[in-house]
């Protein structure tokens, strides 16, 4: 984008109402053309990505427990598309957006923008990305810095990536800010002196000032109330209408999701639970959460009976997944095999993927032999169990003892020589030693 704007020094002298435009459609024509002589027709492609955080390490500082935050998650998403992430929280939405933005470094996997493979791009080699990936924050009210005036907050960015030259600058943030619905007199005023409303507009113009193409918008309105949440969303519709964009939309409010994107990815403890076309999935919801999930989105029609499904207990703790599918534990359809074997994707309807066994032809016709082979598995682990209660102590115990055991060999040889009645406490420690065994 710089690189553009650096390149056709002339757009300088055009008239700067008109200069955003002008630069917008080039760029987008620009991106277009590029993802398609590359062979691709996808903004973004994330494949089998993964982000784990260690909650443990050992004496040397190597991690020995991991949270796997995002765990193998895959999609595609096509220019001038919209895909939304849902899942309860802590199913690691944001960390998904985090680590596609690179804010967070991945721990496996592939991300592809625009044709080209960001996944382990340095900090010096993604600024060039830097301004064609911008990120929408959850609160407005936290994300905006309070000593600011908004021109300043807006054109910030503006400066830094030389997106237009200096001269147009203020010209090129009145027009943004005008797109994003903000009047001009507000170009001089503090965020404090904004309702929630007005102050996620200032976030939005801040992101879309340096020209993104693809913006993650992390829960944008779940801190407004409903009728900004309604003139925001209905922005963010225009806004990528005008200028192009792809969104990731990140959010827990299905109804929103429902209204504004045209795929969806369900998430679960990390998981991929299911992904396709929204309509497909709000009509007909393949796998068990995702069913539970829908099944509480208000139906705007009083004759309709809606069949709410209550998933019961509490999610798992994402530090210590449930074995197998992560969702077994509250799925009502659970079965011997998802007790031990994770389920991977299967495309169960075109273009339409899940994660669950209930669609795979494979395991549902060999129920019997999975359901033998878990409970073989049991018994093993049973016989484990039983092995290491009779045993005791793991090896680092047995190697504590044995430490403890010399070190009281030499004191009590010490004593022996020492003192006179020596005979006592070797008597007595030996005992202990006994007691301890
Ligand atoms: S794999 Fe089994 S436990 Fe998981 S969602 Fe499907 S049926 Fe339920």
């Amino acid at each position: 984008m710089t690189n553009y704007v650096e390149e056709n020094k002339e757009l300088s002298t055009v008239n700067s109402g008109e200069n955003l435009e002008e630069v917008v459609d080039t760029v987008e024509t620009t991106a277009t053309t590029e993802a398609v002589n590359g062979g691709e027709n996808y903004i973004l492609e994330v494949e089998g990505l993964k982000k784990y955080f260690a909650i443990s390490k050992n004496l040397l500082g190597k991690p020995t427990k991991f949270l796997r935050a995002v765990d193998d998650i895959s999609f595609k998403l096509k220019p001038n598309k919209t895909i939304g992430v849902v899942g309860e929280s802590g199913c690691g939405k944001t960390t998904l957006g985090r680590t596609i933005l690179k804010l967070y470094e991945s721990d496996g996997g592939k991300i592809v923008f625009n044709g080209d493979d960001i996944t382990n791009l340095k900090k010096e080699q993604m600024k060039k990305y830097r301004t064609d990936i911008q990120l929408v924050f959850q609160d407005p009210y936290s994300s905006l810095p309070p000593r600011m005036t908004v021109g300043n907050i807006i054109s910030e960015a503006v400066r830094v990536h030389k997106i237009v030259p200096k001269e147009q600058v203020h010209d090129y943030v009145m027009d943004i800010m005008k797109k994003c619905g903000l009047q001009p007199q507000y170009y001089d005023r503090y965020p404090h002196e904004f309702s929630g409303g007005q102050r996620q507009r200032i976030c939005i113009a801040r992101a879309l000032a340096v020209n993104p193409k693809l913006v993650i918008c992390d829960e944008p309105v779940s801190a407004l109330d409903v009728s900004i949440q309604a003139q925001i969303i209905n922005l963010l519709k225009e806004l990528q209408n005008k200028l192009g964009l792809s969104y990731v939309f990140i959010s827990h409010d299905l109804s929103v999701v429902k209204y504004i994107t045209d795929d969806i990815l369900v998430m679960y403890l990390g998981n991929m639970m299911e992904t396709g076309d929204t309509d497909a999935i709000f009509d007909e919801p393949l796998h068990p959460y995702t069913k539970a999930l829908f099944s509480a989105v208000p139906v705007p029609n009083p004759e309709e009976k809606a069949q709410r499904i209550i998933l019961s207990g509490d999610i798992p703790s994402p530090a210590n997944p449930p074995r197998g599918c992560k969702f077994h534990t509250r799925c009502s359809q659970c079965m011997d095999v998802c007790k031990y074997i994770q389920p991977s994707p299967i495309e169960a309807r075109p273009n339409h993927f899940v994660a669950c066994h209930l669609y795979n032809e494979e395991v549902m016709s060999n129920l019997e032999k999975y359901s033998e082979e878990y409970k073989q598995l049991l018994i093993k682990e049973e016989e484990q169990r039983k092995y290491e209660e009779e045993n005791g102590r793991n090896k680092f115990e047995k190697a504590w003892i044995i430490v403890k055991r010399k070190v009281k060999g030499i004191v009590r040889k010490d004593k022996s020589t020492d003192a006179t009645d020596g005979s006592e406490q070797v008597e007595e420690d030996k005992q202990t030693e006994e007691k301890e065994d």
